[in-house]
């Protein structure tokens, strides 16, 4: 059982993304262990491709990306500076008044980052409190000043000028560097670029970014295979029972490694394959925690692994399958994939 990672993709999707937004300097949001990739191996694969800008959502992950990176390039922490939190030499994005007035009483000189809330109501200072407090915020000298988009990946959505329209009222004057869009704000065009971009899902082949290499392939191994006969079923519940006789693989992985019960058969109708190559082997039966059942019956040889992830079944189908997107299949992989590079 592997989670391949080929490091080359992740770096062409970097370049891509990058490219299209040349007047800006394109971060990269490494956030839940690199969205379940593993945050050091892209982080680093990413800043030899010249990233020196790191988004994580906790001091925890800043601190281990840290240790994965060495010094030199920033973190930023996007959760900023919660009570107790241990920042080390990360860089907080304060999101409220009491971030910041905590901030500046126990890091006084230090760098810091500002989120400004446009409309989403997730993260961020609101307009009153900015226009109260900009003057004296600006004067401490933030590293960058921030928002984020709600409906991104709908371009047509009015969400997203009203949010532009709203960044553009609150940083009238503001002369640090502006960031405002993760991957589907890259995709919306240079208005919405600003300075720096702050990319994630697209880095590691996800939609929005329709044209992105694939980054990932998992490859379940094989543990046993039998002939079913008409009449037998498969699996918890006898939900999958054979038509005809069919050849029946069972597999090591499960719901514990991220693959959600939602992959299970619909009864006698599957809802997602494994291939060999371009072959379909269909999932069928219940998912188990550690276990699932495929019909290899239209293979000749059994190879020892059969893969769920791959360039035939990208991220985003697999997430369509379990009535997700890609970035939950991502984050949820499981930790008993060693993870390998290619
Ligand atoms: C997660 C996140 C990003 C990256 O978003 P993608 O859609 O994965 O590109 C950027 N900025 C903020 C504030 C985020 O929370």
């Amino acid at each position: 059982m592997a989670l391949q990672i080929d490091l080359s993709a992740l770096k062409a999707n970097y370049r891509a993304l990058a490219g299209k937004a040349p007047g800006a300097r394109s971060a990269a949001v490494v956030k839940a262990d690199g969205y379940g990739l593993g945050a050091g191996l892209v982080a680093r694969a990413l800043a030899e491709e010249g990233a020196t800008d790191f988004f994580v959502a906790l001091a925890s992950e800043a601190r281990a990306l840290r240790e994965a990176l060495g010094q030199g390039p920033r973190i930023f922490v996007l959760s900023g500076h919660m009570a107790g939190a241990d920042l080390g030499d990360a860089i907080p994005v304060l999101n409220s008044p009491e971030q910041y007035f905590r901030d500046r009483a126990i890091r006084p000189g230090r760098g810091f980052a500002i989120q400004l809330d446009t409309g989403m109501n997730r993260l961020g200072f609101e307009p009153g409190e900015w226009a109260a407090l900009k003057a004296e915020i600006l004067a401490a000298g933030p590293e960058l000043v921030m928002s984020h988009l709600a409906c991104a990946d709908e371009p047509e959505h009015p969400m997203n000028r009203r949010q532009l329209a709203a960044f553009r009222a609150m940083t009238e004057g503001v002369t640090v560097p502006l960031s405002f869009a993760a991957t589907g704000g890259i995709l919306l065009g240079p208005e919405y670029h600003f300075d720096i971009t702050r990319p994630g899902v697209g880095l590691y082949g996800g939609m929005p970014f329709a044209d992105a290499r694939p980054v990932l392939r998992l490859s379940l191994p094989v543990i046993q295979v039998r002939e079913v006969a008409p009449g037998e079923t498969v699996g918890y519940s006898n939900t999958w029972a054979a038509e005809r006789p069919t050849r029946v693989a069972t597999l090591a992985a499960g719901y514990a490694d991220g693959l959600h019960r939602t992959l299970s058969s619909d009864g006698q109708r599957p809802r997602i394959d494994l291939f060999a190559g371009d072959i379909r082997c269909p999932i069928l039966g219940r998912v188990s925690m550690d276990l699932i059942t495929a019909d290899v019956s239209a293979l000749a040889d059994v190879p020892d692994e059969l893969d769920l992830i791959c360039p035939q079944q990208p991220v985003d189908a697999v997430a369509e399958a379990m009535g997700t997107i890609g970035y939950e299949v991502l984050t949820g992989l499981g930790r008993r994939y060693p993870r390998q590079t290619v």
